[in-house]
């Protein structure tokens, strides 16, 4: 198993297969969303234009990333700056290219932790598997995005990158990767103007021409199919992350407009199984804690949606001693909710009993204004799912409320009778908007990323189609046996005899594509 890159059986092995080349199984899958065009994607702002499509994720504050600079320190405009980094070259657009070797540091803590990035980088050595690789990339720039842009470069790919989040760059961090020669237009607080202005300056290069793109949210692909169509020429395919961006491609792919492959990697089990669950897990509390300093134990606690984000959740709630109940509406999620040992209610059976009310369905409305004028005095409101719809909030905007700000990310909704609802980060995702994700789950998530450019890349001709796809599942066994050695966990052979009588391949796949894990 280890050492192997799944597809052609090691990464970068390319022996058995003609230069540049890795074999893979892929998986395509069925697009049953019928759904809206790019262009008519809801802005924030309400009106459908190509000037204002900045995903939800585009605008959520990501304080996660947030940078140790002050990104006020300096009002002057970047775009105003001329700043060149120590080799003389001008090719990017950052605060404060003098930051670079504070931003060194935030990488190299980064890189702790993303060991199978490294190793990656390591096992790839020699044979540069991206390259000839230009790669334009929209993504959050943080240390650990850092840490994969650095990755892909070490393995032979030319990168321009811009930011999908206007208010997630560290600044220090996008310093340092434009010291080190990427260019890299991005920073902390951005412009809707400067969004698109820095995605446009990845793109529109005199002399150089994207062949793949690595998109979160789909903004930057939106951006090259309505302004560059002819870049497609070369495009090789598209990888992209979140939710929002492949609901985009599948809408693209069935309205039979998607003219190059694209791999779906948010549906990677080593992005939604360890993504959702496990960095929910991780950083529910982080946040809750940070802007309350609430203390859980004996608290009653209600989690609306039983699916990953609110198992993660669940978990580390009840290990700090919380009652949990749990709303659903899926009858198996619901089942595994008892057998987990929570109580499962209509969120109208707990509301005015419980201290901390919880959203993680991906859904709308989930709490209504009714429920906020039930619940108790002090009751913490949250949201941990990917958009502010699922709280009610706009409701929360009368006159008869008063709004008071009690700190950074926290509202108090003051009723007429004195009562205050908590109201965390406005309904946006809690741990994204108050506290660090961590980075070992991002590790996971970068790899993957990085794996399905490899495999787009060297691809041979007709093996994916104009089509969305998964990973194959050899290169999901691969992110995860990456990350293996950092616990020290030693994986079980099969023996031959075994391998024969479960029908496998000594080397994985060891599942079949419809488990569920
Ligand atoms: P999921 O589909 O596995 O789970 C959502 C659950 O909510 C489902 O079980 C569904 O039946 C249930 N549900 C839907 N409507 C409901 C309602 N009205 N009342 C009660 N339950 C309801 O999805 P997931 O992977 O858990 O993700 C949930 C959300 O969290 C998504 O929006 C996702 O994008 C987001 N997400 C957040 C993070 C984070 O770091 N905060 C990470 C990954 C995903």
């Amino acid at each position: 198993m280890k050492g192997q890159a799944g597809a052609g059986g090691r990464l970068g092995g390319p022996r058995d297969l003609p230069p540049g080349r890795r074999r893979a199984d892929p998986q395509q899958i069925q697009f049953a969303d019928d759904m809206q065009e790019f262009t008519k994607f809801p802005t924030k702002t309400g009106r459908r234009s190509l000037s204002r499509s900045i995903s939800q994720s585009s605008t959520d504050s990501y304080s996660s990333a947030a940078s140790y600079t002050d990104s006020s320190d300096d009002e002057v405009s970047p775009r105003e700056k001329q700043q060149t980094n120590s080799k003389g070259s001008s090719n990017f657009c950052v605060k404060n290219i003098k930051q670079a070797e504070f931003g060194r540091r935030e990488i190299e803590i980064a890189e702790q932790d993303m060991s199978a990035l490294i190793s990656l980088r390591k096992r790839a050595q020699g044979e540069k598997p991206l390259a000839g690789a230009k790669i334009v990339g929209c993504t959050h720039i943080t240390a650990q995005t850092a840490v994969l842009i650095e990755t892909l470069c070490a393995l032979g790919a030319q990168c321009r990158w811009s930011a999908c989040n206007i208010y997630s760059t560290q600044n220090e961090v996008a310093a340092a990767l434009a010291e080190a020669g990427v260019a890299v237009f991005a920073w902390k607080g951005e412009s809707e103007d400067d969004f698109w202005w820095c995605i446009d300056r990845c793109v529109n290069m005199d002399g150089w021409q994207a062949n793949m793109i690595l998109d979160d949210g789909g903004d930057l692909t939106h951006w090259v199919y309505k302004k560059y169509p002819n870049v497609f020429k070369k495009i090789r395919g598209i990888v992209e992350e979140s939710v929002t961006g492949v609901h985009r491609l599948y809408q693209l792919s069935k309205a039979g407009k998607l003219c190059v492959p694209a791999m779906n990697v948010n549906d990677s089990v080593t992005k939604q199984k360890f993504d959702n669950l496990y960095c929910c897990r991780e950083s529910i509390l982080d946040g809750l804690k940070r802007t309350t300093d609430v203390m859980f134990g004996g608290k009653q606690v209600v989690v609306c949606g039983y699916g990953e984000v609110g198992k993660g959740c669940c978990a580390a709630l009840k290990a700090l001693g919380a009652i949990v109940y749990i709303t659903e509406i899926d009858p198996i999620c619901a089942l595994q909710a008892c057998m987990d040992g929570f109580r499962v209610v209509k969120l109208n059976e707990v509301i005015r009993q419980v201290d901390v009310v919880i959203t993680c369905t991906g859904n709308k409305n989930v709490v209504t204004r009714e429920h906020l004028d039930r619940m108790k005095n002090s009751c913490i409101v949250c949201n941990m799912g990917h958009s502010n719809t699922e709280i009610d909030v706009t409701s929360l905007r009368t006159p008869e409320l008063t709004w008071e700000r009690v700190r950074s990310q926290v509202d108090h909704v003051i009723w007429p009778d004195g009562k205050r609802v908590v109201l965390l980060a406005e309904g946006r995702l809690l741990n994204l908007s108050c506290s660090t994700v961590p980075t070992f789950v991002l590790s996971i998530t970068a790899t993957t990323q990085a794996l399905a450019l490899i495999e787009l890349y060297n691809a041979p001709e007709g093996r994916y189609k104009q089509d969305v796809y998964l990973l194959p599942k050899k290169m999901d066994e691969y992110v995860a046996s990456l990350h293996l050695p950092s616990f020290d966990a030693h994986l079980t052979e099969l023996t031959d005899d075994q391998a024969k009588y479960l029908g496998l391949n000594k080397n994985g796949p060891f599942k079949p594509n419809y488990y569920r894990y």
